[in-house]
Order: C-alpha cells, then sequence, then structure tokens
C-alpha cells in the first residue's frame, strides 16, 4: 500500500507528468493514459476443504491496448487490491513500450494469503478466477502471467481452465506455463536474467570488478533469486538477502545456490555451505527488512513488493546503485531524492522487464507452434534488454536527467505514437488539402 494512504496509481501516473516535460505529446495521450482502458472485479466462490464457502475479491484491470493486446502478470497475496493493480498495469504499459514489444498493459490479483490455502484449494481458487474473467481475457487482448506468490503450476490450471471454458486449446491466452504445457524455455529465470544483463551492461560502463561489487537484495522469490544467483555465478559478492520474514548478513559473502536449496526444502533462510551433499548452516547476521535496505553496499536491489523505500527511509540508504527489480520498490518521492542526490536508479520498468519480454517469446511460440532452444531464448532477451538499457542510457545523457525519467520519456514516446497515428485534434482540425 502507498504510504499515508495516498493512492498508488495516482502517484505512479506522476512520472507521466514528469516525462512530458521533456517531449511533445498530446493531451489526448495522456487522457488516454490516465484512464484504464477496462476494469473488472470480480467474486470468487471457494469452497473450502471443510466444506465451508468463502468468497474472494479478484480483478484485472486492461491499462492500455494502444501497441497491443493487454500484457500482465496475476498477484496472490493479502494487500491486493483495485488501486494497486491499476499502478501495476500501468507499470506493464510503460514497460512494454520500453523494451518495444507489440503489447499494452495489464494486471491482476485475488485478495488471498495463499500460504494458508492447500493445493487444492488453491487450485479450484485459480480456476474460479479464471471462470469469472474469461469473457475479459483472450490470447488477442488480454494475456496473464505469473507475479508475486503465483508461479508456473498456477498459470498451468489457468491456462487449462480457459480451454474448458472455451472449448479449444488456446495456449497463447497465458504465458509462464509449464514447458509441458506450451510454455517457454528460459521463462523461469527471466525477470532475473533480465536485470542481470541490465546490470553487466551498467557494470561495464561504469568499469566494475564484479569480486569489488556488494550486493543486497530484498525479496528471494523468482525474480529475486535468479539475480542472485546469476550475480554470484559473475563474481559479484552476495552480502545480504531477505523474505518476508528475516533478512540474512554476511560481510564475507552468502553462498546463493545453497541457501536456495535449504529454502525449498525448509522454508527458511539461512545460510548454509554445500559441499557436494553434504550441507552446514554457517554463522551469518539476521537483519529486518528495513536494515538490509539501508546496508552500504554498491548495489541494493529492491526485489519483494512495492513502496519499500518512501520519504522516511530514503536519506538512510546507502547504496551506491539502486536496481528496481521489483515494481514500484521506490516511490517517486524516494526517486526524486535519490535523483537530486545523483544516485542512479535503474528503474523497474526497465530493470525487470525480462520477464515480460520472455512472456512474448512464449506467446510467439504458441501463436507460431514452433518452439525455440533455451540459448536463442537467452541470445533474443539479451537483445532486447541491451538495446532499451542503451536507449534509455543515451536518452538520460541527452536530456541530462536519471535513467528513471529517461525511461519514461522513452515508454510516452513510443506510447504516443501508436495513440497518435490514428489522429490528433490538430491533424482533424487541418484544412483539407487537394493537392
Ligand atoms: P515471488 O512470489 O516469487 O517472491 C516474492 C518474494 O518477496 C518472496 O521471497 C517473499 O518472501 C518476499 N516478500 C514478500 N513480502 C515481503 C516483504 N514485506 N519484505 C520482504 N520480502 C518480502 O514473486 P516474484 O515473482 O519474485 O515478484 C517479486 C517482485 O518482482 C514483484 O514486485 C513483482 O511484481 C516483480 N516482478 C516479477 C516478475 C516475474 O516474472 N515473476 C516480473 C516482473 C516483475
Amino acid at each position: 500500500m502507498p504510504p499515508e494512504n495516498e493512492s498508488l496509481f495516482s502517484s505512479a501516473l506522476e512520472q507521466l507528468n514528469e516525462a512530458r516535460k521533456f517531449i511533445a505529446v498530446s493531451d489526448e495521450t495522456l487522457e488516454a493514459l490516465k484512464n484504464p482502458t477496462a476494469i473488472l472485479e470480480v467474486a470468487i466462490p471457494l469452497r473450502m476443504d471443510d466444506g465451508s464457502l468463502k468468497i474472494f475479491r479478484g480483478y484485472r484491470v486492461r491499462h492500455s491496448d494502444a501497441r497491443g493486446p493487454g500484457k500482465g502478470g496475476i498477484r496472490y497475496h493479502p494487500r491486493v487490491d483495485l488501486d494497486e493493480v491499476k499502478a501495476l498495469s500501468f507499470w506493464m504499459t510503460m514497460k512494454c513500450a520500453v523494451v518495444d514489444i507489440p503489447f499494452g498493459g495489464a494486471k491482476g490479483g485475488i485478495e488471498v494469503d495463499p500460504k494458508v490455502l492447500s493445493h487444492l484449494e488453491l487450485e479450484r481458487l485459480s480456476r474460479g478466477f479464471i471462470q469469472a474473467i474469461a469473457d475479459h481475457i483472450g490470447p488477442d487482448t488480454d494475456i496473464p502471467a505469473p507475479d508475486v506468490y503465483t508461479n508456473a503450476t498456477i498459470m498451468g490450471w489457468m491456462a487449462s481452465e480457459y480451454s474448458r471454458v472455451k472449448r479449444t486449446k488456446i495456449p497463447a491466452v497465458i504465458t509462464g506455463k509449464p514447458l509441458s504445457l506450451g510454455g517457454s524455455l528460459g521463462r523461469e529465470d527471466a525477470t532475473g536474467r533480465g536485470g542481470y544483463y541490465v546490470i553487466q551492461k551498467l557494470s561495464s560502463l561504469e568499469g566494475w570488478d564484479p569480486r569489488k561489487m556488494t550486493v543486497a537484495i530484498q525479496g528471494f522469490g523468482n525474480a529475486g533469486f535468479h539475480a542472485a544467483n546469476l550475480l554470484h555465478r559473475e563474481g559479484f559478492k552476495m552480502v545480504a538477502v531477505s523474505d518476508s520474514k528475516v533478512g540474512i548478513y554476511k560481510p564475507e559473502g552468502l553462498e546463493q545456490p545453497s541457501i536456495k536449496d535449504h529454502k525449498d526444502r525448509t522454508r527458511q533462510l539461512k545460510a548454509i555451505y554445500c559441499d557436494g551433499s553434504v550441507c552446514e548452516e554457517r554463522q551469518a547476521q539476521k537483519i529486518s527488512n528495513e536494515e538490509l535496505l539501508e546496508l552500504k553496499v554498491d548495489l541494493l536491489i529492491p526485489a519483494a513488493l512495492e513502496n519499500q523505500i518512501t520519504e522516511k527511509n530514503t536519506p538512510r540508504i546507502q547504496a551506491r546503485f539502486i536496481v528496481e527489480l521489483a515494481n514500484g520498490p521506490a516511490s517517486p518521492a524516494a526517486a526524486r531524492f535519490f535523483e537530486k542526490a545523483g544516485k542512479p536508479l535503474i528503474p523497474d520498468i526497465l530493470a525487470n522487464a525480462g520477464g515480460v519480454t520472455v512472456s512474448y517469446f512464449e506467446w510467439v511460440q504458441n501463436k507460431g507452434g514452433y518452439y525455440w532452444t533455451e540459448e536463442e531464448v537467452h541470445r533474443r532477451l539479451r537483445s532486447k534488454m541491451e538495446s532499451a538499457f542503451v536507449a534509455v542510457h543515451a536518452l538520460a545523457k541527452e536530456k541530462q536527467v536519471s535513467y528513471r525519467k529517461a525511461a519514461y520519456i522513452l515508454g510516452l514516446k513510443r506510447l504516443a505514437d501508436a495513440y497518435e497515428a490514428t489522429g490528433t485534434k490538430e491533424y482533424f482540425n487541418r484544412e483539407s488539402s487537394t493537392d
């Protein structure tokens, strides 16, 4: 939730007003982007394992389809609400424009704590949600994917439920599916990998020696773990990671893969070192999520939820660089503070666009019925992420603005091109000419 009861959607839109100061954009484009194309709120009845009936609230928002069908994940979280889903759908619109893929933005979510449901309850809830929104989504209108606390298995249930409702196989309606149901190779680690490609590009620009770079990552789920793993393999020193319960900090560096193995087995985050099949727990300092954000590190990667860095803790953030792998982890006020302080922040709409990029590849493969190798997916993902980074970097230099502002300028420009291609007030008011 946004701080001080401010609407997350309204604060997300502030970026547009900032960006338009640098490019010519019609009022109509701005107006369209401030008003989501379609909003659906549903009640999902769920028969619990004990026989009782519970009703859950679900949302699907298509923010913009100017550049293509809506695209965006489905989140399961107790704090999901319409305002959050609208903000997330807006960020998807901007993100798809920044990496230049032919999609608009969308997002969905259910207000639920999935950790307290049994697997069968979770399956019934996921299928129930698709039954409720089936007429609102489709391979050429709005294409869901995984987000916080949803995964490939859940996408598989959803895709099969959609096929059941429509009485035909339509794998391109949902991405992030299991491979055996039409998923793409390389989708599982795509968000973390995309962020890693961006960090590699930044690293070569800044002339970093990875072995001298300390990294702290908040959130050890799909996005956070894969980024941590790839950076660890590259030699970066991972000194702190955290999940919703705890953070661990070890200035000498943490053994990345063994932490994940342990977490998968025990659902606990501990500093573990494994040599072959022999694993042992190592000493690591326990820290809170707040403390992790304030560590003196070279690279801070928030990869959990939005609004983790706000006006309250911004002055205490000591990291030299921030890479937003989560959506909206730094509030607009925090971003402005960093911009003034000259602290580089790679924004979410660039840094975490790897997930939606490989989702796009999955959709292309589903539509074409021809599947690529993992190397091909990686090669194309690298190319997309690097091009987007280079374009944002060049714009930041040209306009003398932060990476965040540059990314919004780039996204807004591409969106304006799409909205304005069908005519603007100036076009329709022009005298018609027979010349
Ligand atoms: P996930 O469910 O796989 O992992 C979420 C992680 O955040 C878990 O480790 C969880 O313990 C941790 N967490 C939850 N609440 C927390 C809190 N209050 N403090 C600290 N940690 C907390 O989710 P994910 O897919 O990795 O998504 C993480 C972020 O990345 C979200 O903002 C999501 O929108 C964004 N994102 C994900 C993808 C994707 O493809 N999965 C793509 C783009 C952006």
